[in-house]
């Protein structure tokens, strides 16, 4: 099943937040063994936006959007996915009862309308209660395709993400992606006609185009990474197909390699 992921917020192209949601929801979709092909951030700008979901899902089975959910006019993802699916907005009653007691709690007695609209999900979704905010999530299924939506916090989409969207993937795909990084020694430690990342590449020759596991090379200030990575129904499936990959490379490096480890 192949995904991609849009962040949506003016405040990331300016650079003013870190995307730790996509490193957050990069590596969880890994875990999960669901391939991530593309990556985007586009700005709250509508035309921009509904540009990014017609693109996703014309290539992806499932896009994950995050971000855009609050009760301000730049928060649109919701109404931009609802118009394009060609679905209504109905309000949640659970959301409506989650919003409404959080707000109180606040001690703010009148909530206003736009605060009201955090409650609405396109008709027909999932939705995903959020115990940390007052913008639930929700998850909507359209002749085949999965579009699902998190709230921007971190503080939100982390807890509701395990707690809700996990278990829903976890159905709907089966599998996992399992790395074994080995560590070459550094240039410092070992020649580095050897242990840099182009002769290590060169080295590596062929293993470099496999493609079940893949092999690739990541040049760090304290030595050369070479991963190897393979999807599988469980981890022992895919470290089955890795751990021959690993033997060789070890006989290519026997003397320079300083750790390895499974990610
Ligand atoms: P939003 O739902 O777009 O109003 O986002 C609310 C807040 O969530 C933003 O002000 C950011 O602090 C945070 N946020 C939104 N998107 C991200 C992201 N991709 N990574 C980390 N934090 C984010
Ligand atoms: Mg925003």
């Amino acid at each position: 099943m192949t995904t991609e992921l849009i962040c949506v917020g003016t405040e990331l192209l300016l650079g003013d937040i870190l995307n730790t949601n996509a490193q957050f929801l990069s590596k969880e979709l890994a875990k999960l063994g669901l391939e991530m092909h593309y990556q985007t951030v586009v700005g709250d700008n509508p035309g921009r936006i509904v540009e990014c979901i017609r693109l996703s899902l014309s290539r992806s089975d499932m896009v994950i959007l995050c971000g855009g959910l609050g009760p301000t006019k730049d928060d649109m993802t919701k109404e931009r996915i609802a118009e394009f699916l060609g679905r209504k907005l109905v309000r949640d009653q659970a959301a409506y009862d989650n919003l409404v007691e959080r707000i109180h709690a606040f001690g703010v007695p009148d909530i206003s309308e736009s605060q009201k609209k955090q409650a609405d999900v396109p008709e027909g979704a999932v939705v995903l209660q959020n115990h940390h905010g007052t913008a639930p999530g929700c998850i909507i299924e359209k002749e085949g395709k999965t579009v699902i939506l998190l709230p921007g916090p971190p503080k939100e989409l982390e807890p509701m993400f395990r707690e809700s969207c996990e278990p829903y993937l976890r159905k709907l795909c089966g599998g996992t992606i399992v790395s074994v990084n080995i560590k070459l020694k550094s240039a410092k430690e070992a020649p580095p006609e050897i242990v840099g990342e182009a002769p290590a590449a060169d080295l590596l020759g062929s293993l470099l185009d496999y493609t079940d596991p893949t092999v690739a090379t990541y040049a760090k200030d304290d030595g050369c990474l070479i991963r190897v990575t393979s999807k599988g129904e469980s981890r022992e499936e895919a470290l089955g197909k890795i751990r021959p990959v690993v033997e060789k490379i070890r006989q290519i490096f026997p003397d320079y390699i300083k750790s390895t480890y499974e990610s």
